[in-house]
């Protein structure tokens, strides 16, 4: 980039303006006074027959039939041809054959019917084309790196190094537009259910959510730092504390993460707050927006209210706690059968407290060898020690992997799994969470494969009453599911001390289609709970108050009960577009390893720069 720069002002220097003349066709950019445009390509219609237009935009396309140019001239609305004619008089005609791909161009001419033959249906001006008598070129461009077309066939390294080129197809126009409208129409509802738009500072205390912190020094304050929120959840706790009762904001969150799957170290959410709630009332407000988003966007109706599944049973029958309900393929519990069974593995998973889970993949029993062990691997992926499996025969019999263990009791086995001629049948048995996950995952995998899921079909959930905790297997201690503000049920307020794992707490997520869109929760407002769920995650009230004592202290002050949630926009998008990763949905974003071609970032900085900070940086160590 940088050479780029320098090169064109050296250029530039040398020969005066007439140096960036790209073919001497033209001796100098004109202004816009003359050629404002004075329509949208792409909404000419019939009825300008006749009607003398200016258009700007970029040529997309170029053919030269033998003195006949037709330019395919775009702009954000669309494409419309236009039409330099063999009779037009040899200035125009020249500068017409001097045109490339994507100069920036203002034409003037008539709108005219094409002839019957040469209308194109695909396009949606097909019908007409612009004779055109006038043309100037605004700027011309250097050959491409890759075509401008629908979707970008470029790989998507070259896409993010030239990410505004590639913001110019129709795939990217279409998919930010969306983007947009979908902020806009959330705003509109939020809006007009009393919502305040209220901003919240992105330099912030560093008050670590889960994930770490990106840290800004302070050049002020030397040996300080300011944290990138990684979300506004604090602030919006204080903003309910002062009085403003509903709360939004379009927000930028900020997670030093390791780059793994689909992630960006800065994205979006919708984020939003409301006093005097229970949970019931921020699904309402959630419920309609949503269905005010896919009227406005997607021009359809979505059911509401959603579905509440709660958690223990989404584990149960999905394996998930973000399941997709598109399709049925629920886990079921076989420590019945297993019990009676000749097997084991399975008997000695039982005794342990453990869970034996099935699965019933249907019309999948001709699966080869292979194609089993694929999701095996995929159980294993998940923690399952392996996958068993039998099938059942055109009779109705068992047949192959553990079937023979279970002989005895075959007619039982069918009917316990309503299995028919012709399934495969999975088992999972281990710890009961990890048998639930991984032949959850099964299923996921499977849904995929046997494509369950109609595509365009969006079913959302409500997955309640999420554990208030989560046991870190590792540092042997408790984590909070969600985040530390998050209000235990009232009825497991007795046992947050004696049976941590046993609490339910006032927690939910928004899921579709398997996707986990959103999370929210009802917040603590009484300082002495709050001090108690401090206590269960092992902080101290002297670390509590150095890292949210503003927080704390604020509480004394007449807190609101409250609550909210917060939406994952790029993930949403994603799912309303049917893209695979976010990176598609965002206008500029980083790529897999967290850095951006375009402009080089993240980048060394001035020796300057660190010093003025007071920073140094230590190689690492080889
Ligand atoms: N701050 C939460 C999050 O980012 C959302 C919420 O609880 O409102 O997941």
């Amino acid at each position: 980039m940088t050479n780029g720069i320098f090169f064109l002002c050296v250029f530039a220097a040398k020969t005066g303006r007439k140096g960036l003349s790209h073919s001497g066709a033209h001796d100098r950019f004109p202004s816009m006074e003359k050629m404002k445009r004075t329509h949208a390509c792409g909404e000419l219609s019939l009825s300008q027959t006749e009607k003398e237009v200016i258009l700007n935009g970029w040529v997309h396309r170029l053919r030269d039939y033998g003195g006949i140019t037709f330019i395919n001239l775009r702009d954000r609305s669309g494409v419309v041809q236009a039409v330099v004619e063999s009779d037009a008089p040899a200035a125009l005609r020249e500068r017409a054959a001097s045109l490339k791909f994507e100069y920036c161009v203002a034409v003037r001419g008539t709108v005219r019917a094409r002839p019957e033959s040469m209308r194109n249906p695909e396009m949606k001006t097909g019908d007409l084309e612009v004779k055109v008598f006038d043309l100037e070129i605004l700027s011309t461009c250097e050959t491409l790196p890759f075509m401008i077309d629908g979707e970008s066939e470029a790989k998507e390294d070259a896409r993010l190094r030239y990410r505004y080129l590639d913001l110019r197809t129709s795939a990217m126009q279409d998919r930010i537009r969306l983007r947009h409208e979908t902020a806009f129409a959330a705003r509109e509802y939020l809006v007009g259910r009393g919502f305040y738009e209220i901003e919240t500072p992105t330099f912030i205390r560093s008050t670590p959510e889960g994930a770490r912190d990106f840290l800004v020094p302070s050049r002020v304050q030397p040996g300080k730092f300011y944290a990138l929120p990684q979300s506004p959840q604090l602030y919006k706790q204080l903003l309910m504390v002062s009085g403003f009762e509903r709360y939004f904001q379009i927000a930028r969150c900020y997670r030093d993460e390791d780059s793994r799957g689909d992630r960006q170290p800065e994205f979006t959410q919708i984020d939003l707050e409301m006093s005097f709630v229970s949970r019931e009332d921020v699904f309402e407000v959630t419920e309609g927006m949503m269905r005010h988003i896919f009227k406005k966007v997607m021009k359809s109706d979505l059911a509401v209210p959603f579905r509440r599944l709660p958690y223990d049973e989404a584990m149960s029958r999905y394996g998930s706690d973000k399941p997709d309900l598109r399709f049925g393929l629920e886990l079921k519990d076989f420590g019945a059968p297993a019990a009676k069974s000749d097997f084991q593995v399975f008997k000695t998973v039982l005794a342990a407290k453990g869970l034996v889970k099935a699965l019933v993949a249907p019309g999948c029993g001709e699966y080869s060898r292979k194609q089993i062990t694929d999701l095996e691997e995929t159980a294993k992926t998940y923690g399952a020690k392996g996958l068993a499996w039998m099938k059942v025969t055109k009779e109705g019999r068992l047949e192959g992997g553990v079937a023979k263990f279970f002989e005895k009791i075959a007619a039982e086995v069918v009917a316990d799994l309503a299995a028919k001629p012709g399934d495969l049948l999975l088992f999972v048995a281990d710890k009961p969470r990890t048998a639930c996950v991984a032949l959850g995952a099964v299923r996921t995998r499977l849904g995929a494969d046997l494509k369950l899921a109609k595509p365009g079909d969006f079913l959302f959930a409500w997955i309640v009453d999420f554990p208030l905790f989560e046991y870190n297997e590792e540092e042997k201690r408790w984590d909070p599911a969600h985040h530390l503000f998050s209000m235990p049920q009232e009825k497991y307020l007795d046992m947050l001390e004696s049976d941590p794992g046993s609490v339910k707490a006032d927690l939910y997520d928004l899921v579709c289609n398997g996707v986990e869109l959103a999370s929210g929760s009802i917040r603590i407002h009484d300082p002495k709970l709050q001090a108690r769920v401090f206590a269960v995650i092992g902080i101290t009230m002297a670390e509590a108050e150095r890292r949210f004592g503003f927080l704390l202290e604020a509480f004394k002050y007449g807190p609101p009960p409250h609550g909210g949630i917060g939406i994952g926009f790029d993930r949403f998008i994603t799912l309303l577009v049917g893209v695979a990763t976010i990176r598609e949905v965002i206008a500029f974003p980083k790529n897999t390893v967290g850095a951006s071609a375009m402009d080089d970032c993240p980048s060394s900085v001035d020796e300057k720069q660190l010093k003025d900070l007071r920073l140094m940086v230590i190689e690492e160590e080889k």
